[in-house]
């Protein structure tokens, strides 16, 4: 950790934050404050944050803390300072995606996940810097620099959501939001040591997040424990009326069925995600998760996933091929930059896209175009289709017998900044056991369960089955609480 600590350090979690206001013993004004002298002393060497919204932020503050004053019941994050990733919409507030064709574009409304944290009382404090449009596992293809690894500043922090992971492993923020579509929540939660939660496709509204590959984006949170996952989660599900796919199904008490025993659950361990390219410190961190798991009286088991080798090929066809639909509405026209000598509509179209995307970017969208067009769609996108209904069918099968599994998050622990830049392909299979859960649709949690020699901190993956959150929860609250 670099630079000097403020007098009054930012509360750890949303427990101790929402007391601290609650009691009025501290003021929800006074933690924004910490978190933005944080911020400025932190960032310099991370940078998490691509900017700041502190108009709103201690707006709110002062708000709640009136509240407080008046002796009125308190929202559920009253007061928690949380950061957004900047691929969410905040009314008037600049949202890049991490790319220079969004520069100067501030979307007119709040994403519906903007919107609840808000209505909960949380104080948003800015946005976080992410890979362009979602697009990588490193957080080096944003256009506005590499996130650093608070942990150790020559490291990546993971992506997608480098900035919502680093922003909470350095106190920057009580929490964040990210989001995962092929495991931008879970693979930088393991790299930084933190929580990230996966919901279930549909449980939480995608509204206002800008598109990366529809059917497989979600939105969550990062959090230093469990607990907190679940406080927010409550907050986040649920039904919205602006995006029909999210589920009517009921939200449970996420933070109560914490306190239900995991004694009697049956956790799966695929087979097929303890091959060769596992690297052996994570392997044993994995392997003492599931001892504790044991000793909680969880019974274990190993399962098979066989069709998990095309996982990485599916998501890749998938992934790219939604994405050269999404980012067509990227023309110049409507949002952010436009090329300024372009001489001829199609002209202004290739010049401002010529010069607003990265490489990584413009890489998805020829693959994207490629796989969807005639003559090669029934070889590529099709298939994928028909492959990733074959690795969903590897879940359903396999919590016949089991109520979860326990995997590694991601092969290794952070790599070193430029280490992959040059070789997109081994940048790839960084994702080989997150992309699973997007394309089946399911849930799950990274979890901190160790560090390696070098103290680099490595995360234990849960999966759960559609809608079942809590029993994610339950498992990787005693994963930490094993760990003390
Ligand atoms: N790393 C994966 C990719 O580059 C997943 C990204 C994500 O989940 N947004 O596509």
């Amino acid at each position: 950790m670099t630079g000097s600590k403020p007098t009054k350090a930012v509360p750890r979690t949303i427990r101790i934050a929402r007391q601290a206001v609650a009691s009025g013993e501290t003021k929800a004004v006074a933690i924004a404050e910490r978190c933005y002298a944080t911020i400025a002393t932190e960032d310099a060497n991370i940078n998490a944050w691509l900017s700041l919204s502190k108009e709103r932020a201690l707006e709110q503050a002062a708000r709640i803390d009136k509240m407080a004053e008046r002796g009125e019941t308190l929202p559920p994050l009253a007061g928690v300072p949380i950061g957004i990733k900047d691929v969410l919409t905040m009314l008037g507030a600049p949202a890049t995606a991490g790319s220079k064709i969004l520069e100067g574009y501030r979307p007119p409304y709040d994403a519906t996940v903007v919107a609840r944290l808000d209505a909960a009382g949380a104080v948003l404090l800015g946005k976080l810097n992410c890979d362009e449009f979602a697009m990588g596992s490193s957080n080096e293809n944003s256009a506005y620099g590499p996130v650093h690894n608070p942990r150790a500043l020559d490291r990546v922090p993971g992506g997608s959501s480098g900035g919502s992971a680093a922003a909470v492993a350095a106190n920057m923020a009580v929490a964040t939001l990210g989001t995962d579509t092929g495991g931008s929540i879970r693979q930088p939660a393991s790299f930084c040591g933190v929580v990230g939660l996966l919901p279930t496709y549909g449980r939480v509204s995608r509204y206002g997040l800008i598109a990366f590959a529809s059917s497989l984006d979600r939105v969550g949170p990062f959090t230093h424990t469990v607990e907190d996952a679940a406080t927010l989660l409550g907050v986040l599900a649920g039904h919205d009326a602006m995006d029909a796919t999210t589920s009517l199904e009921p939200v449970p008490d996420y933070v109560a069925a914490l306190d239900q025993p995991v004694k009697g659950l049956r956790i799966g361990i695929p087979e097929e995600y303890f091959s060769d390219g596992l690297d052996p410190e994570v392997r044993a961190a994995i392997e003492k998760a599931a001892d504790d798991l044991r000793a909680a009286g969880c019974t274990l088991h190993k399962v098979s996933l066989p069709h998990t080798r095309y996982a990485i090929p599916t998501y890749y066809v998938l992934a790219t091929a939604e994405a050269s639909a999404n980012l067509a509405r990227f023309d110049g026209v409507r949002y952010g930059l436009r090329a300024a000598n372009a001489t001829s509509l199609s002209g202004m179209y290739r010049q401002s896209r010529d010069a607003g995307f990265g490489k990584e970017v413009k890489r998805r969208i020829l693959l994207g175009t490629y796989v969807l067009s005639a003559g090669y769609y029934d070889a590529y996108y099709r298939k994928a289709q028909q492959v990733r209904t074959l690795l969903t069918r590897d879940f359903l099968q396999a919590f016949h017998s089991v109520d979860a599994m326990l995997t590694p998050t991601a092969p290794t622990p952070a790599f070193k900044l430029g280490e992959k830049t040059d070789d997109p392909l081994s940048m790839y299979l960084a994702d080989i056991y997150t992309v699973t859960a997007n394309l089946a649709g399911i849930c799950g949690i990274s979890v901190p369960c160790g560090n390696s020699k070098e103290g680099l901190p490595i995360g234990a993956q849960i999966l759960g089955k559609h809608f079942d959150e809590a029993t994610v929860l339950r498992l990787a609250n005693a994963v930490e609480q094993a760990q003390g």
